[in-house]
């Protein structure tokens, strides 16, 4: 395998469970968060993986994601990176995120974070409101998320047109929600300016989303909160796309924003059907082991979900996950699902190098109805600024 693959490293803990969460995340107080041993569980797990590639493969990203990750004591981080460093390679370019929340950093912890091998900060920023912030659970107040943007574009270097020149974080996003019920066109535009006052490089946009299983699910069903307005989350997704390219962003995915050179690349992996391993509790690996002909593409494995199963079995169980085979017809489908997220679409050079010459596009009558409604380009495949209002439907029309 030559081309970097991508690390995910799980942190499952938060201190209070945000109501619209559907993620693999538990809330405890932060003294009963058990640091050490989810740490030597990741270690284990990292020791246990490493055998069964040879070589393993460079890694070019490394995304600690959560959860919390930032709650993680920062010495932890700068073991469990070196000790991983030391055995495989990483490229000379390495992207290192961190997802930080508001209420868990501080300049100090920050420089420890970045002195552990850290060069990109995810700032869970979600809303500059406190009604929202309030609303949805959220553990840190407006302030705090200003006070956290000041301490994160501080921490790095980056100052519009200057390149990375190594110091201080090399760059950074600010995670933000639209389209909470009740929410205005207005009051989302003044959030948005209002952050990027702070020169974020990256920022990823999400239309706020009522998932299964979450509190804010319960809380529609018995009638104690509203659903979101989809006709208005249109306007908002519409508004915010016009309001960053204006100033100077490129829209590189349906919910992704940069400026040359700071889209992110563990992402990117994933849009792009890369490979990829993960750590953790509920972690998803996914490779490839097919050859030109074979019946399957790759592999994906998914660890237990819950967190002390799965630091119970690192420990005296040789499996610790779920496999799954991913036939030849599935992973294309997924490569498309994937790769249409993208605004350029999908790949030629990827699709040709992973699905060889003679591929077929899956469900070509779909695309021929989806270029009369204009939601597809007429040139390559990548949905048009009207497709992309209906993502969702058409990506899921894919699936085998
Ligand atoms: S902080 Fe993130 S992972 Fe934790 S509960 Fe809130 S949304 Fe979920």
């Amino acid at each position: 395998m030559k081309y970097p693959c991508a690390l995910y490293i799980h942190f499952p803990y938060c201190l209070y469970k945000c109501h619209y969460c559907d993620f693999n995340s538990y809330a405890l107080k932060e003294r009963e968060i058990p640091f050490g041993s989810y740490q030597k569980a990741l270690l284990a797990e990292w020791r246990k993986r490493l055998p069964h590639f040879d070589p393993f493969p460079s890694i070019g990203s490394v995304f600690l994601g959560g959860g919390t990750p930032s709650l993680m004591p920062p010495n932890d981080v700068a073991d469990l990176l070196g000790e991983i460093r030391r055995s495989v390679f990483f490229t000379d370019d390495v992207e290192v995120t961190l997802e930080a929340n508001p209420k868990t950093i501080s300049a100090k912890k920050l420089e420890n974070f970045r002195q552990a091998g850290i060069n990109r900060l995810s700032v869970g920023v979600q809303s500059l409101n406190d009604a929202y912030l309030a609303a949805f659970g959220r553990i840190h107040s407006a302030d705090d998320a200003r006070e956290a943007l000041k301490l994160v574009r501080d921490a790095a270097p980056w100052r519009g047109a200057a390149p990375w020149r190594g110091a201080g974080f090399k760059s950074w996003n600010a995670d933000l929600m639209f389209g909470f019920p009740g929410q205005t066109l207005k009051q989302w535009e003044s959030d948005l300016n209002e952050i990027l006052d702070f020169g974020p490089p990256h920022l990823s946009c999400y239309s706020f989303t009522v998932e299964e299983g979450t509190i804010y699910r319960r809380q529609i069903q018995s009638g104690k909160a509203l659903p979101p307005d989809s006709d208005l989350q249109a306007e908002m997704f519409e508004m915010t796309g016009n309001l960053l390219e204006k100033r100077g962003y490129r829209r590189y995915e349906i919910s992704n924003f940069a400026h040359p050179g700071h889209e992110c690349r563990h992402n990117l992996n994933y849009w792009n059907y890369g490979e990829f391993v993960g750590l953790g509790a509920g972690a998803v690996s996914f490779l490839y082991e097919g050859t030109e002909g074979s019946k399957d593409f790759g592999y994906r494995t998914t660890n237990y979900k819950e967190p002390g199963r799965y630091m119970d079995a690192l420990k005296d169980s040789p499996i610790w996950f779920d496999r799954e085979e991913i036939p030849r017809e599935t992973a294309l489908a997924e490569f498309f699902m994937m790769g249409l997220r993208l605004t350029g679409g999908i790949s030629e050079e990827i699709y040709r190098r992973l699905f060889f010459l003679d591929a077929k596009r899956p469900n070509e009558p779909l695309f021929t109805v989806f270029r009369k409604m204009g939601w597809v380009g007429e040139e390559g495949i990548y949905l048009t600024p009207k497709g992309r209002l209906f993502a969702n439907q058409i990506m899921s029309a894919f699936l085998p």
